[in-house]
């Protein structure tokens, strides 16, 4: 039987955005050429629910692969609503196939009903005010999760950055309204998402917020030295936390020697799984695969890999409720006490 999955990062709303501005819902229903995800190739891979990125992109990057979007020169929290609007339609105009979740009660429902189970999240909160109005406002229109900066610096700290091979250590933490903002997400019980937060941000977060710490989208820095994975401190802190962390399958988070190089195979993916569980334990260790975002292995292809890459975790040993864990359980778990509906 296929199994379901839950991912913790995606971002197929960018790609909705930036190249199906006329009709995002046709293009994600219908069938998209390019990219890792659209919901027949979902369906194929048993890919059921997700956090689903808003993300404000850089204007150059904007300029060079859709500059009809880069004439409408947006705000960033425009671009963010946007980018919400077109989540909600793909809920609404669904025929039944797709649900926007506020409550990890919701993802259940979506999971038994066989409904594709969509979460807002906010990757970089680009263009939002010091004294959370901005943050108030996205949590009331169904925006449960937050990383409060992608890798370039905004008011509320730095992301990690650094060329590979590096250490996360690659900067400042957060900045006062960086701390205020873990405060005001913590407030509204919303996630907050450590994955692109330098070291000294990281443990900021760890030491502040009163929730598990969740890297949606990260990989074990032992095995791939890249600034933007964990180190195996980091990863025991978001056990004993309680948290999870997502597994990237970005070629160069996974790869020892950094490389975006494609071929790349399924095994090094299972390195990490291997690495994330011999840490902190099976609890702790899900999937986010960060598809539409990187470059996957070609032997993973795009979101109709995920069979074959648990028919490979079957193989080594993984038994039916470790992987039901690791695909979808420790999601659910992590989001219903974080969300503490
Ligand atoms: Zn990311």
């Amino acid at each position: 039987m296929l199994l379901k999955t839950f991912d913790g990062h995606n971002d197929l709303l960018l790609n909705l955005w930036l190249h199906h501005r006329d009709d995002p819902v046709r293009a994600f229903f219908a069938g998209i050429e390019k990219g890792h995800l659209d919901f027949p190739r979902m369906q194929q891979g048993g890919f059921a629910g997700g956090l689903f990125a808003m993300f404000v992109p850089p204007p150059r990057y904007v300029q060079e692969v859709a500059p009809q979007r880069a004439a409408e020169k947006l705000a960033p929290l425009e671009i963010l609503r946007q980018q919400l609007d077109i989540l909600k339609a793909l809920a609404a105009q669904s025929a039944g196939r797709a649900r926007l979740c506020l409550t990890a009660a919701d993802i259940a429902a979506c999971r038994a009903d066989n409904v594709l189970a969509l979460v807002a999240h906010i990757e970089g909160a680009d263009g939002f005010d010091a004294d959370g109005e901005a943050l108030e406002a996205f949590y009331q229109a169904g925006v449960r999760s937050i990383g409060p900066f992608w890798n370039l610096p905004n008011r509320f700290g730095e992301g990690v950055t650094g060329k590979f091979p590096n250490s996360p250590d690659s900067g400042p933490g957060l900045t006062a309204a960086g701390e205020a903002l873990i405060a005001a997400a913590n407030r509204h019980h919303m996630l907050i998402d450590v994955s692109h937060m330098n070291e000294k941000a990281f443990w900021d977060t760890a030491r502040l917020s009163s929730a598990p710490l969740v890297a949606t989208h990260s990989n074990a820095h032992a095995l791939c030295p890249q600034p933007r994975n964990l180190t195996d401190d980091q990863l025991r802190a978001i056990r004993d936390s309680g948290g999870v962390v997502g597994v990237n399958f970005g070629n160069a988070f996974l790869r020892a020697d950094g490389k975006r190089d494609t071929d790349t195979s399924l095994i090094e993916i299972g390195k990490h799984i291997a690495h994330l569980i011999a840490i902190m334990g099976r609890d702790h260790v899900a999937i986010g695969s960060d598809f539409d975002g990187i470059s996957v292995p070609e032997a993973l292809k795009d979101v109709t890999g995920l069979p074959p890459l648990y028919a490979l975790l079957r193989s080594l040993d993984y038994d039916q409720s470790a992987l039901e864990q690791l695909a979808w359980g420790n999601w659910q778990r992590v989001l219903q006490q974080i969300w503490q509906e």
